[in-house]
């Protein structure tokens, strides 16, 4: 039989083919990133090939990398194998992957969500023989509101500290939640301060050409009473942190799909859960594997035993394979009373090399 155009190795998804890996979490030659997120870019490649929009957030994140950028729909060939990018909708600049050779084609969906949020290129189904998906929310239980709801939500709390004078601040992840938060703000309610790593990644973002509102860094000039009366999006690593604490009284909002798990909110102390992701939930996932119409799909990361079984009980030729994906919201396992372990998967897709000086904390 001959070899698969796509093979999972312990660096990455491999194409011995066109001899490029896809996600390497090891060092290799050649890599092509679906997008910025830790988990997925590693620093340490010889050559990297993503999407334009992740250009910036990598170069700051990762530093002086080799990195070749294409658009959307636009296709590089090597060794045959055409290679080319499709959005994912996750984040600004994520994308899937399309490897085609000899009539064979195989899409890496990376992280995705099928619901447009109005800042990341909307999900694109791509037609494919053999998809390779995540499943981080591949549960009935995940079945996300439609955003507008969720941001009716986030902006009537934000009213309604400011009118009781309490500092509102909004948790998110510096790349993706933090931006879709941003764009969806009722800026008529106060200003938008951020946190340092936030405001770090919205600067190589508006580098890049991202068009997002306005924002202000907080400093150690920053009035309080003017912080009062805005809104502040920090990252999951400040929570609790004496940076946080300064600004109390506050009410402190999570942004997370978890946060549709009881215990969930609890765990982490927030006054506020709002249910929002950047990955698709039960339906998205289904919906999207089928629009492929593809002869197999592979599952990276997320429920992937129970997401497997169910997929070949309806029909699908699926299966599971190993990959080191997973951070952010990925994390499969979380049962009660697991806070450590949570908390430690919660910060890996923030982590960023020291290359880029993203350290959290290192700013006020
Ligand atoms: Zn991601
Ligand atoms: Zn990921």
């Amino acid at each position: 039989m001959a070899k698969p155009l796509l093979e999972f190795t312990d660096r990455g998804i491999y194409c011995a083919q066109g001899k490029f890996y896809i996600d390497p979490w090891k060092p290799v030659d050649d890599a092509v990133i679906t997008h910025a997120h830790a988990d997925h870019a590693y620093v340490g490649h010889k050559n990297y090939l993503a999407h334009h929009l992740s250009k910036e957030v990598l170069y700051y994140r990762l530093g002086e990398i080799n990195l070749r950028t294409i658009e959307y729909g636009e296709t590089v060939t090597k060794n045959g194998v055409q290679i080319s990018m499709y959005p994912a909708g996750h984040v600004i600049g994520s994308a899937q992957i399309r490897v085609e050779y000899k009539g064979v084609v195989w899409v890496v969906s990376g992280d995705y969500k099928t619901d447009d949020d109005g800042i990341s290129t909307p999900f694109e189904p791509v037609k494919c023989h053999h998809f390779i998906s995540e499943c981080t929310f591949g549960m009935p239980v995940y079945s996300w509101k439609p955003q507008s709801e969720i941001f009716t939500d986030v902006n009537n709390w934000w009213r309604g500290n400011v009118e009781n004078g309490v500092a509102t601040v909004i948790v998110g992840y510096s790349l993706g939640k933090a931006q879709r938060i941003l764009q969806n703000l009722d800026l008529d309610i106060g200003k938008v301060y951020t946190h340092g790593v936030i405001e770090n990644t919205n600067e190589a973002l508006r580098r890049n050409g991202v068009m997002l509102n306005p924002t202000e860094r907080i400093t150690s000039e920053s009035s309080k009473e003017e912080v009062r009366k805005g809104i502040i999006i920090a990252p999951p690593s400040s929570v609790g942190t004496p940076w946080m604490r300064k600004f109390g009284p506050y009410s402190f909002g999570y942004c997370s799909g978890w946060m549709a798990i009881r215990g969930a909110k609890r765990r982490r102390a927030a006054d506020r859960g709002f249910i929002m992701s950047d990955h698709a939930d039960w339906n998205g996932l289904v919906s999207a594997i089928d629009a492929t119409g593809c002869e197999c799909v592979y599952l990276t990361h997320g429920y992937t035993a129970s997401f497997t079984r169910y997929l070949n009980e309806i029909g699908f030729n699926a299966r599971e394979v190993h990959t080191l994906y997973g951070g952010e919201e990925e994390d499969s396992t979380i049962t009660e009373g697991e806070e450590v372990k949570e908390e430690n998967e919660l910060s890996k897709e923030e982590k960023v090399s020291p290359i880029g000086g993203d350290l959290e904390g290192a700013a006020p």
